[in-house]
């Protein structure tokens, strides 16, 4: 006789604020409201266990101007340059404006960033004028997240739930009010160590789950960064924007016990070689003579890709050798010690490195104050899509949406926070009477390897045309699949995971084959130049709007 599945239902339970991730917007947001309101009850999710995330991994630093007119319009001119002039430019302004304040925030915080001789050793990064990056040597997001957490864990108001994934939003209909949109109530979370599905429900939903690199085969980022948040909102009938800028970090290390480990391209700027990996020749002076392995990460990411197709490798090399060692081990501690462990002395032997997803400029559609189109629930960090970043996310800016936009989300979130929820209906918690089937494992793997593996080589770094409507065949067929699975299975974490990435795909093609140009970290083979009359790429449920910038209300 067939076994039947148990029932997933699991509890019920009620906060006044559900943040989900505990990346720096995350836990920027939850100190801030702490000030702000400090009787507050708070649950705090996290896939994992709190550290781990794209902000933990973060190497160069963050990037802050001193606080004066002239050195902001320098860092607001260089984001506007770096992404391809489609900030917007309103919210790029908010955001550099409070650079300074976020990093004597993260101060207070105990956050003790590097210093030489009385003065912060501000470092300079590819396209920044001048040297504003604050950084803990090579392992800045580690310092900031372990000082984050270690006070957050000393406020009894946050409820702490490692190793829970959000499945779903909770919304509800105010119809009775004309204008009034629908509200977000709270989420399904999936608790990995019973099993069950607890519905949580909170006067405001607060979404930091970062990005999607494990959309593509090659990704810097952890196995959290699913863009679950994106798939969530965008279910729920949130705008989501320009999710086809994602940027690709030239340098991932290439090995199979390691397969998220990136090698800052702060060794290039010491003097790194990129060689072929047949002839070992260099080849940067052929797609930039003038800056060769300096040049900016899309260019560089580009070439290494073409590289690879000639030679039909999975990789070229880095090549440190000719660099002072001990210099080499005093700046690069931690990639030094990383690549021993694998066997790799970079001071004797070539680094195999590929291209990989690093972030995500596009998200959910939102102001600097985390408003999204739905009420209660709010976007910071890298799932919010605030127009900072443009077409390429200026180095080291990330972290500093998150601080910033973490805060003023917190004052912002306030009148939801103290507005109790008038259900209209009974909630219902999760049903599992639709689940009939065991899983299959090697379904769940065959669909994961196969759909990234497509997303890198037709909607990777270089795309056309031809190619992302072959993708969306394929995409097409897969999500019936996926959706399938996800109906008449026990919902576990790679299967959610497997949903929301096939939907981030799915965006991620369409709001590529629509942009008919090449712009930052989006290149159309097709389409090589830049078209200046095209804005921002706004997608919601079947619709597909085209905006220009500054028009959006939220
Ligand atoms: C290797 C690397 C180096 C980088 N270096 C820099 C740098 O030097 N400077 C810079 O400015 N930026 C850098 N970035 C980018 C920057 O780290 C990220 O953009 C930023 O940290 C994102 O922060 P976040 O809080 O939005 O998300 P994250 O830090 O990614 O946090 C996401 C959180 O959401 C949780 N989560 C996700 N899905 C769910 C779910 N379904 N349910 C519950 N919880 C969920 C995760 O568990 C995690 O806690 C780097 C990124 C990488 C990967």
């Amino acid at each position: 006789m067939k076994e039947k599945p148990q029932s997933q239902q699991g509890q019920r339970k009620i906060f006044d604020v559900l943040v989900m991730g505990s990346g720096i917007a995350g836990l920027s947001y939850i100190l801030e409201l702490l000030q702000l309101k400090p009787s507050v009850k708070i649950a705090l999710i996290a896939k994992k266990n709190l550290a781990e995330s794209n902000s933990f991994y973060a190497q160069g630093g963050i990037a802050a101007a001193l606080n004066n007119k002239a050195e902001i319009e320098k860092h607001f001119q260089d984001t506007l340059l770096a992404g391809a002039h489609l900030c917007n430019k309103k919210a790029t302004l908010q955001i550099l404006e409070k650079g300074h304040d976020a990093i004597e925030t993260l101060i207070r915080q105990k956050v003790v960033f590097a210093q030489s001789e009385g003065h912060y050793s501000l470092a300079q990064e590819a396209g920044h004028s001048t040297r504003r990056i604050y950084n803990c040597e090579d392992h800045t997001g580690k310092t900031i997240i372990t000082a984050l957490i270690d006070t957050i864990k000393t406020y009894p108001q946050v409820t702490l739930f490692e190793y829970h994934t959000a499945i779903e939003l909770i919304t509800q209909n105010k119809l009775h009010k004309p204008g009034d949109s629908k509200e977000v109530i709270g989420a399904y979370i999936l608790n990995e160590s019973t099993g069950k599905i607890d519905t949580f429900l909170a006067n405001a939903v607060i979404l930091a789950t970062g990005g999607a690199g494990k959309v593509y085969r090659y990704t810097t980022n952890p196995e959290t960064a699913t863009g679950d948040g994106i798939a969530m909102a965008y279910r729920a009938g949130a705008r989501v924007g320009n999710l086809e800028f994602y940027q690709f970090h030239p340098t991932l290390l290439y090995h199979h016990h390691l397969n998220n480990f990136l090698i800052s391209e702060a060794l290039r700027g010491e003097g790194a070689y990129l060689l072929k990996p047949d002839t070992l020749q260099r080849f940067m002076h052929l797609y930039a003579p003038e800056k060769k392995e300096l040049a900016t990460r899309d260019i560089v990411a580009k070439a290494i890709f073409t590289e690879m197709e000639k030679s039909a490798h999975n990789f070229i090399y880095l090549d440190v050798r000719h660099i002072n060692k001990d210099l080499l081990i005093q700046r690069f501690p931690t990639i030094y010690q990383t690549l021993l462990g694998l066997g790799i002395d970079f001071t004797q032997h070539l680094i195999p490195v590929v291209p990989a997803a690093h972030y995500l400029c596009g998200g959910v559609l939102t102001n600097v104050y985390g408003q999204t189109d739905l009420q209660r629930l709010y976007a910071i960090g890298e799932t919010a899509f605030t127009g900072l970043h443009g077409a390429n996310r200026l180095a080291s800016n990330s972290l500093l949406e998150g601080v910033v936009t973490g805060k003023l989300t917190a004052n912002q979130s306030l009148p939801s926070i103290n507005t109790s929820l008038q259900l209209r209906y009974p909630i219902r918690d999760w049903d599992s009477q639709h689940v009939t089937d065991l899983r299959r494992a090697s379904q769940i793997n065959a669909l994961w390897r196969g759909l990234r593996g497509e997303m890198t080589s037709y909607a990777g770094i270089v795309r056309t045309e031809a190619g992302l409507n072959d993708l969306l065949k394929l995409l097409y067929t897969r999500r019936e699949m996926i959706e399938g699975y996800y109906r008449k299975h026990a919902v576990t974490r790679d299967v959610v995971e497997l949903r929301n990435i096939s939907l981030i795909a799915k965006l991620i093609v369409n709001s590529a084959l629509f942009r008919k140009e090449s712009r930052g970290s989006h290149y159309r083979e097709d389409y090589p130049d830049t078209n200046s009359r095209i804005g921002d790429t706004i997608l919601r449920g079947k619709d597909l709007q085209f905006n220009f910038q500054d028009q959006y209300e939220i």
